[in-house]
């Protein structure tokens, strides 16, 4: 049976695809991958993510223990800033913790450190590789890790790790290289003394024409350079393309364009669309019909995209956007009621699951 439209709909089949290559980046280069949570948190999947990944890292402490109850493995607790009522779970339900400041570092790593838990700090190279200022780490001002070297120096020795997070969305391997050697060069006294070392996420090396031998090679010299254990954190990259957002379309209209109403919305459903000013995709977006396609909320700037169809569009057609895996199901809500899609999953065997429906009680239990 096919669920009641809007759902995503999760391909593990494709899934497993990305989540090879995360195992075949780990074993020809050493490096663990940690899932970043804030990315993609459908428990769901777990089972099988937990084959090809070391474990996860966070951006709060709900996300911290998400990850330790629901995956396992290594649980890293990261975030931006820890309030004193958080801190001491977040350090109860991880492996490590990696501070975003000096000042957070100074706060809370005694309380780590008489856990014996490795503490690390979040350091901002100041370089980055981002098509959007809006997600770029380096932005100027910014609050995303130490920049100041005469702050960081006093607290080294306490620190087992560090984290670099310097890309995002970045497919070209020379780039990363560059950045990678310029914070090599800058830091090496640093690195020399770690443990161990995160590069973050951000990095597109699942995609298919993304040069992954030369990525392991690179980042296995690096880790024997140092003596480090390298960590990279894929949110994106590990779910990338095995998501589709299902819908059906409620109305057309003409308004000297063709525009086609469908059951879900871009800012309740696929926000960095609206976020990042970029249309979804469908397949083929081939034919001679030409619709602009909608949401159902009443904001005027709801659109997913301008598409080709092969044949005229009516109420009950069903559309597929496709890549809807990455910051989707995390960021999704409850603007104007839009019914909340379903979570579906189609197994390895080809069957499909409803794995979660929501309904009037989970819209009016997210108010009070
Ligand atoms: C956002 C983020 C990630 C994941 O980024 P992707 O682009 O989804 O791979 C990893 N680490 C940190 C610190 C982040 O902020």
């Amino acid at each position: 049976m096919t669920p009641q439209t809007p759902y995503y709909l999760l391909d593990k089949s494709v899934l497993l695809r990305n989540l090879e290559k995360i195992s075949y980046l780990r074993q020809a280069s050493g490096v663990k991958c940690v899932l970043a949570l804030k990315a993609f948190a459908t428990w769901s999947v777990f089972d099988l993510m937990r084959e090809h990944m070391d474990g996860t890292t966070s951006s709060s402490l709900n996300e911290v223990r998400l990850g330790r109850e629901k995956f396992g493995g290594e649980t890293h607790a990261y975030s931006v800033a820890w309030a004193d009522h958080e801190i001491d779970e977040a350090l109860a339900l991880s492996d490590k913790i990696i501070f975003n400041s000096v000042s957070q570092f100074e706060r809370y790593a005694q309380k780590a450190e008489a856990l014996g838990k490795p503490v690390g700090l979040r350091l901002n190279p100041g370089i980055s590789h981002s098509h959007f200022i809006l997600a770029d780490p380096a932005r100027p001002f910014s609050r995303l890790g130490e920049w100041d070297m005469e702050r960081i120096k006093p607290v080294l020795d306490r620190l087992s790790g560090v984290m670099f997070h310097f890309n995002c969305e970045n497919d070209e391997y020379d780039s990363l290289d560059a950045l990678l050697t310029q914070i090599e060069e800058r830091y090496a006294d640093i690195l020399h003394k770690m443990e161990w070392v995160s590069l973050g996420g951000g990095i597109r090396f699942t995609n298919d024409d993304y040069p992954i031998d030369r990525l392991a090679q690179r980042l296995k010299a690096m880790s024997e350079r140092y003596g480090v254990q390298l960590y990279l954190e894929p949110g994106e990259a590990s779910v990338t393309k095995s998501t589709t957002l299902e819908v059906t379309v409620l109305d057309t209209v003409f308004n000297g364009k063709h525009v086609a109403i469908v059951d879900s919305s871009t800012e309740a459903h696929m926000l960095d669309l609206l976020i990042y000013s970029e249309h979804a995709s469908v397949a083929p977006n081939t034919g001679p019909y030409t619709y602009i396609v909608c949401g159902k909320t009443c904001l005027a700037g709801d659109i997913f995209g301008e598409f080709q169809f092969e044949t005229e569009l009516k109420a009950g057609d069903r559309i597929s956007f496709l890549d809807a895996a990455g910051y989707t199901m995390v960021k999704k809500n409850w603007f104007n009621g839009v019914q909340m899609p379903s979570i579906a999953v189609r197994h390895l065997d080809g069957q499909v699951e409803l794995v979660r429906e929501f309904t009037f009680e989970d819209y009016a239990q997210s108010l009070s």
